[in-house]
């Protein structure tokens, strides 16, 4: 049923066709064309019901037109003879079709969005046919003398109407980018329509209305294309084609609109301009066309600059912020660093600025709500900082702000800019809601050299030191401001450097382990070990692990350093247990870094190492930093999750200083807490100190977690801690980190079972 109704064209395709060779033949010329005609118009109503085509509209009035063409053909032929008011009642009708027509044209072309520029083509094209029609027809059939008026009015009137399709035609070829069958044929079909009013014209010079026969073949086989579009399964098309989203003029267009404008000179040099008429004709439609085409000109030129700054704006600007990014900074710092600053008390300052727990906030409540915090903190920026300070996004949540200005203004700013990000901030959350939510920011400050002699790169190099400044910041513990020094560019030299090294010292294992006796407070005795990696470095010697285990974080390298360290420690537990230096209780713990808890097989490669050297996996502790728990990710929670299921346990370090909230030791698979040295330093003599570590054993013990005081150094805190309920402790006051050999030595079974503990 579908496949007969898409293949309908076809059969009205070839009716048409052989209508038009009988009419043609003068075999039942008469029947033929009426048949053709009303097929045409039955056609014209049916075919959008058929391919349910929407909107309607433009097929009624099409159907209309048809309708009144073909009255106006059936019409004429009857009324030959007539007088003459009575002659033109067909062509009454054919005036009607033509209204009819224009009208669904006009439809057509609102649907699709009529496009300025193609209506200024059309119109170009337009005023050049009417310029040609007028001197080619309409003036000539004006000036034969003794018709009745109503024959001259009409026979000026054809080439007219036929003008105005021109221009809607033109429009619509000009509007759409899209050329399907249906759209061909009405294409076609308005053509032949043309061509055959053509005749009518041409006849008409010499006072005929009446031609040959043969004179309507082109309307037949415009009636017949025209049903046959809107039969076509792609009429749906029509109503809505796509526009051409570029006005340019092609050559298809330039052979439009060329002769157009080429119309009013061909005109005077072919046919002269002997009359008053003809001379205003030729001349209003020359300057109409050349106003036209400046328009047209000079609208060109004015899009093609818009959009030139439209893509200079992308390219040197942030989208979601509107403000300059990285590339646009380096040009508009290279121009500030390009004046001479040498005699003036100001400089250029840069400040650079990275948003603290921005991940958290995108982690958290989504990433809308990570987007509406940057847009906010740029436009907070923009706000509070001078007009003349220049302000960029360079990074996910990095900004730079730019100034010239004296050191005071600049420290200032500093001020200014961590206000604006300290400030609460009101975000829209994923659910909808809204969330107030505070954040900081670690900034890096750099002034420019008064001399800089117009380097290239400069404005790179600038804004690297302000980098290296803000990680300054960033590790002196977040949320505050750095101002870079050179020093600081030697140590990221340094850091280089160091980087190189380990790299060469993990591959040939010549980094070493120290162990640090956990201690049992009450008897003294070790209960389990923290193992500490040093590093013999060839040059520098000594390397604490403060300085390369940020290193190694930071290069990757920590994943083949951790693997390492993990492998050593347990095999020297199974050597410790089996020689009976230290009881089946003893436990090690072993520092693991969030990118180690970032691999998948993680935890099975540690149960091959414990199943290898015999080591119950209790016996094991694994201690992590409270960031693992915050900003770790789904992969680190089920790494975590399979590390308990082994049966390892699982400590959280330096516990107190990081964001310490009792929902992530809850919702996590830990086992105890290692109480930060900071809080212990303070025992004996901070109250709050002492507050903060009786906190922390309530609710250990709530969560029945294991709790372990680091860095004891005093006899006076290791009193405290007793007096507070904490049971085990680690520190200096027990012994330092230090080689097996030494930790056997020191701390064998027996001698803790003597229950004298060497330097207490
Ligand atoms: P941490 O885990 O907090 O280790 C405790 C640090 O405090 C050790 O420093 C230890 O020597 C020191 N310490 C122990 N008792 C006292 C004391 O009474 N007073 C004072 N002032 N300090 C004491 P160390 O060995 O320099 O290690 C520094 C950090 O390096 C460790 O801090 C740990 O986070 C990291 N680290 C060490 N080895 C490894 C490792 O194998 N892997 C990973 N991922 N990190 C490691
Ligand atoms: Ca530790
Ligand atoms: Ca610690």
């Amino acid at each position: 049923m579908s496949l007969r109704r898409d293949r309908l064209w076809l059969a009205f395709l070839a009716l048409g066709t052989l209508c038009s060779a009988l009419f043609a033949l003068d075999v039942a010329a008469d029947a033929a064309s009426a048949l053709i005609g009303v097929a045409c118009v039955l056609a014209w109503a049916y075919g959008p019901r058929l391919h349910a085509v929407h909107p309607r509209r433009p097929w009624r009035l099409m159907t209309a037109a048809a309708a009144f063409f073909l009255a106006g053909i059936i019409l004429r032929a009857l009324l030959l003879d007539q007088p003459s008011p009575v002659a033109q009642l067909g062509d009454a009708c054919t005036v009607c079709g033509f209204g009819f027509f224009i009208a669904a044209l006009v439809t057509f072309l609102n649907r699709w969005g009529m496009d300025r520029r193609a209506l200024l083509d059309g119109l170009i094209v337009c005023i050049g046919a009417a310029l040609a029609s007028t001197m080619l027809f309409v003036l000539p059939a004006a000036s034969i003398p003794g018709r009745p008026p109503v024959v001259t009015l009409l026979a000026g009137l054809y080439p007219l109407l036929d003008t105005v399709t021109v221009l809607l035609v033109a429009n619509l070829a000009f509007t759409t980018a899209v050329r399907q069958p249906a759209f061909m044929l009405m294409g076609a079909m308005m053509v032949l329509l043309f061509c055959g009013d053509l005749g009518y014209a041409i006849i008409g010079r010499q006072g005929d209305v009446v031609g040959p026969r043969l004179m309507a073949l082109p309307f037949l086989f415009a009636f017949t294309l025209g049903g046959t579009a809107a039969l076509h399964p792609t009429a749906k098309a029509l109503g809505r084609a796509t526009p051409l989203p570029i006005q340019a003029w092609s050559l298809p267009r330039m052979l439009l609109i060329g002769p157009a404008v080429a119309s009013p000179f061909l005109l005077t040099v072919t046919l002269g301009a002997d009359t008053r008429i003809e001379r205003w004709a030729l001349g209003a439609g020359g300057a109409a066309i050349v106003a036209l085409l400046l328009v047209r000109a000079s609208d060109a030129v004015q899009s093609h600059a818009a959009a030139q700054r439209r893509f200079e704006h992308q390219a040197t600007h942030d989208p979601l912020t509107g403000l300059p990014n990285r590339r646009m900074l380096s040009i508009m710092v290279e121009r500030l660093l390009g004046e001479d600053r040498t005699a003036r008390a100001a400089n250029v300052w840069m400040f650079y600025l990275d948003l603290d727990g921005f991940k958290l906030v995108n982690d958290s409540w989504g990433h809308p709500a990570g987007d509406q915090l940057i847009v906010d903190v740029g436009a907070r920026l923009r706000h509070a900082l001078p007009a003349a300070a220049t302000i960029a996004r360079v990074g996910g949540d990095e900004f730079v702000v730019v100034q010239c200005c004296t050191e005071p203004e600049a420290m200032a700013n500093a001020q200014r800019i961590m206000d604006c990000v300290e400030r609460p901030l009101l975000v829209v959350t994923a659910d909808g809601g809204t969330a107030e939510i505070v954040i900081g920011a670690s900034m890096g400050i750099v002034q420019a050299p008064k001399r800089t002699g117009g380097r290239d790169g400069q404005a790179d190099a600038l804004m690297r030191d302000a980098d290296t400044a803000m990680y300054r910041a960033k590790a002196a513990g977040r949320n505050r401001w750095t101002v870079f020094d050179a020093s600081m560019r030697d140590a990221v030299r340094e850091r280089v450097e160091i980087e190189v090294a380990l790299r060469a010292a993990v591959a040939h294992e010549q980094l070493s382990i120290a162990y640090q006796p956990i201690v049992a407070m009450h008897t003294g005795r070790p209960a389990g070990a923290e193992a500490l990696c040093r590093w013999q470095h060839p040059v520098r010697g000594w390397i604490g692990p403060n300085m390369f285990i940020a290193v190694a974080e930071d290069s990757n390298l920590i994943s083949a350093l951790g693997a390492w360290v993990l492998r050593e420690s347990v095999q020297q537990l199974a050597r410790w247990r089996a020689g009976g230096v230290v009881d089946d209780d003893f436990w090690m713990s072993v520092n693991v870094s969030p990118r180690q808890l970032g691999d998948p097989a993680f935890a099975e490669r540690l149960g091959g190492t414990l199943r290898q050297a015999g080591v119950p996996a209790a016996n094991l502790v694994l201690e992590i930093t409270e960031s693992v728990m915050v900003e770790g990710s789904d992969l680190t929670e089920r790494v975590l999750a399979e590390l308990r299921a082994l049966g390892v346990r699982i400590a959280v370090d330096d516990f107190g200083t990081g964001f310490s909230a009792l929902g992530y030791l809850r919702r996590h698979p830990v086992t105890g807490v290692k109480i930060d040295r900071s809080f212990v330093n303070g025992l004996g003599s901070s109250a709050e100190d002492e507050e903060i570590v009786r906190a922390v054993v309530a609710m250990s013990s709530a969560l029945h977690l294991t709790v372990v005081a680091e860095g004891v150094e005093t006899p006076a805190q290791r009193d405290v801690l007793i007096a507070l309920g904490v049971p085990l402790a680690q520190g200096w006051l027990w012994g330092k980190a230090v080689d097996p050999a030494t930790f056997a030595a020191t701390w064998a079974v027996r001698v803790a079972l003597s229950g004298a503990a060497p330097s207490d």
